[in-house]
């Protein structure tokens, strides 16, 4: 194995040029999730579908000692190294089968000696939930469903917590530094779990009641959802605990699960899972979850608890992270500085070919990318306070009860949202209903609510004083129209606020918007939309009457031909506008603050199908009318995302950009199922930025960036996939 892989890392560690010094000499002071910026996960590839014993050339070269070679030539700041999966410890295990393949080689040994000398930091990968041989060897261990058939996952409340210790235990004995448990999932989808004795019995003890008999959306359902999430905020209580008495300093991070595609059947809440532990780890995949994922992800796990850390995991596949495909280096830089600019702590996840090798491709371009981030790394990290001037407002209980078996239903509105302020270079993060608090809103200049049906009474009651207080409010589609369980209701929960009362809502989703030709003092609600032209709005939408309220533009239902009254034909396709039916956009001054509804749902329509410009220009016409005069403008082309942080200097902004060129390609044989094409390219674009009160001095890091200064700011041109300016404002 070293045979192979030393030359290559050799060259590899001759091309690094450490601008500082990569680990600590000196005891720090800090934990190492708190000061390194970027390093890897390494796991072998192969056991992850079960795992014939008599298969001994899988992983037979998955060696911590080259791993950790490749992490110190690449210029990783820590490893994660694979512990256990679901069908082998890597590592002299007395409780869980040995990779057979390793023969006597330990790899968590290996990789824990190879480290010491170099105060690179070892965290063990441990998962809970994959099946193998624990099921296997306990089938008492399985999940139930509603009949008492077995599911083949492991029960949070059943004995494998157990198991799960005594694994831990033995891991803890090599000195390791930290844990990143991974899948406590209850799986993604029906059948539900989980019905088992232990689960009953718990149950009939938290509440007094037995378990409902059906998922039956009702109070008794209700109960079921409020204890899957406590059965796995306490399995990862239990397991925290433990590790913690036994050391320490050993750091524990669980994998998260709270965040969107996922919804309720995984067991997890967005604030509630999101941080038990030392700091939580979300994923993000431009794969699975489309080219605006990093951002999205950085912005959703960030919102849950601004001031705590987070690491954000991506990976070189093209498809996912076992394919053994490599992305260009373009592309993947594309990825790392979306989620570094935004405050991510970074994990590259390296899935190794069968036998455990390591790609020497990978590595090289590995070696770029850390290279470039830690010659950056003063631009990144937590001393850097995002700006946010919008928070974008998350519903758990309308992604459960509203959304229920359908999540999309509410998550193209919060897509939607997301991709609008992206694109509008307006910067956000995720505000979230559970543990919300005045404070908590107050952190965002403008909050918006993209179709969060769902609004409890003491969320009504901190939005009312957030916008009385001064605070600014856009709301859509069906935001406040729905009962704590789902249910449409007569009147919005936002009445108030919106100073309207809602008629209906539509029972079409193919709505139209239309606005006039002289807009009045509201005309920037339509800026660039072409007037007395209804355009689609795909998604939820109500008739309001306005009390208070100033109505503008038209909202317009659809028409229905014969054969669809008829019901002889779908109503996928968008049919054209028919009458005007209400207002489409209602302006109301609340207090000191002020609210905009919009009546239809152009976010749900631009995370949908049938999205178009329009209907993104009219929720950034929203979002600017109602703060006018944010601290930092960026103008810059779509493909251009960007984030400005303030200090940690005194009197100094960063705007960083990161570009996402990519050419055209073909559709997948499943279209629309296509995976983004990749970036190959570094682009050249022009960029203006403006800073309230002016700037003093302004430097780009990049060479080939020129900057012009310009009346409260400056333009640049720009030629890559990142760049930051550092602002010295006056
Ligand atoms: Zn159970």
């Amino acid at each position: 194995m070293r045979r192979t892989l030393l030359p290559f890392l050799a060259a590899l560690a001759l091309m690094v040029a450490l601008p500082t010094p990569l680990f600590a000499e000196e005891s720090p002071a800090e934990p190492w999730y708190n000061r390194l910026l970027v390093g890897m996960e390494v796991g072998p590839t192969g056991a992850q579908f079960g795992s014939d014993p008599s298969d001994v050339k899988y992983a037979e070269k998955f060696s911590g000692t080259d791993i950790v070679a490749a992490q110190l030539a690449t210029g990783s700041q820590y490893i994660v190294i694979w512990g256990k999966d679901g069908e082998y410890a890597y590592y002299d295990s007395k409780v869980a089968p040995k990779c057979p393949g390793l023969g006597d080689r330990d790899v968590i040994r290996e990789t824990v000696e190879a480290a010491k000398p170099h105060n690179l930091p070892v965290i063990v990968y441990c998962v809970v939930q994959a099946g193998g041989y624990p099921l296997r060897q306990h089938p008492e261990f399985k999940m139930r469903d509603v009949e008492g058939k077995p599911i083949e996952r492991v029960c949070l409340n059943s004995g494998f917590m157990g198991h799960l210790k005594d694994l831990v235990d033995e891991m803890l004995a090599y000195g390791i530094q930290g844990f990143h448990i991974d899948m406590l999932d209850q799986g993604f989808g029906p059948p539900y779990g989980c019905w088992c004795d232990n689960c009953r019995a718990r149950f009939e003890k938290d509440y007094g009641k037995p378990m409902p008999t059906s998922v039956s959306w009702d109070e008794a359902w209700d109960r079921m959802l409020e204890f899957r999430y406590n059965s796995c905020e306490r399995f990862e209580r239990e397991i925290l605990a433990h590790i913690k008495e036994r050391q320490p300093d050993c750091s524990v991070d669980f994998n998260y699960h709270g965040n969107p595609p996922f919804s309720f059947e995984i067991g997890q809440r967005p604030v509630q899972h999101a941080h038990i532990g030392d700091f939580v780890t979300g994923e993000c995949g431009a794969w699975g979850f489309g080219a605006l994922s990093p951002s999205f992800e950085a912005l959703f796990v960030r919102g849950t608890d601004p001031a705590a850390p987070f690491q954000v995991v991506m990976q070189r596949g093209v498809r996912m992270y076992h394919d053994q495909t490599t992305r260009p280096l373009e592309d993947m830089r594309w990825e790392m500085f979306s989620l570094l600019m935004h405050g991510a702590q970074v994990t590259i996840v390296d899935k190794t070919p069968f036998d455990g090798s390591l790609d020497r491709v990978a590595y090289e371009r590995y070696g770029a990318l850390f290279r470039e981030a830690l010659a950056k790394q003063e631009h990144f990290g937590r001393q850097h306070r995002p700006l946010a001037d919008v928070g974008l407002f998350f519903s758990h209980r309308t992604r459960d009860w509203y959304a229920r078996e359908t999540p999309r239903k509410y998550f193209d509105p919060v897509y939607g949202a997301h991709e609008t302020v992206v694109l509008g270079h307006l910067p956000a993060e995720f505000v979230f209903d559970e543990r919300l608090t005045l404070e908590r809103l107050r952190r965002h200049r403008v909050v918006y609510a993209p179709g969060a049906a769902i609004l409890e009474p003491e969320t009504v009651a901190l939005l009312e004083d957030y916008v009385r207080g001064g605070g600014r409010l856009l709301v859509t589609g069906d935001t406040g129209t729905h009962d704590r369980m789902g249910a449409p209701q007569a009147e919005s929960a936002l009445a108030n606020l919106i100073g309207a009362k809602l008629v209906r809502r539509l029972d079409t989703d193919d709505n139209h918007v239309s606005f006039p030709a002289d807009g009045g003092d509201l005309d920037a609600l339509a800026a660039g939309i072409p007037r007395d032209w209804p355009f689609l709005a795909r998604g939820a939408a109500g008739i309001y009457e306005p009390t208070t309220a100033r109505p503008f533009g038209t909202l317009h239902r659809p028409f229905r031909s014969v054969l669809q009254q008829q019901g002889k034909e779908g109503l996928w396709l968008p049919q054209s506008p028919v009458e005007a039916v209400g207002p489409a956009v209602l302006v109301n001054d609340f207090g000191k603050g002020r609210v905009v509804c919009i009546a239809a749902a152009p976010d749900t329509a631009i995370g949908g199908e049938f999205g178009m410009p329009e209907d993104r220009m009219l929720i950034e016409n929203a979002l600017r009318l109602l703060d006018p005069d944010p601290p930092v403008r960026v103008d810059a082309p779509r493909f251009v995302e960007s984030a400005v942080t303030a200090g940690p200097e005194p009197d100094t902004l960063r705007v960083h950009l990161v570009a996402h060129v990519t050419p055209p390609q073909n559709t997948h044989k499943d279209r629309p199922l296509t995976i983004p094409a990749f970036i190959e390219d570094k682009p050249i674009y022009r960029v203006s930025v403006k800073v309230a009160g002016g700037v003093k001095e302004i430097e780009a890091i990049t060479p080939t960036t020129t900057v012009t200064p310009a009346p409260e700011g400056f333009t640049a041109q720009v030629e890559d996939i990142h760049e930051v300016f550092v602002i010295r404002t006056k």
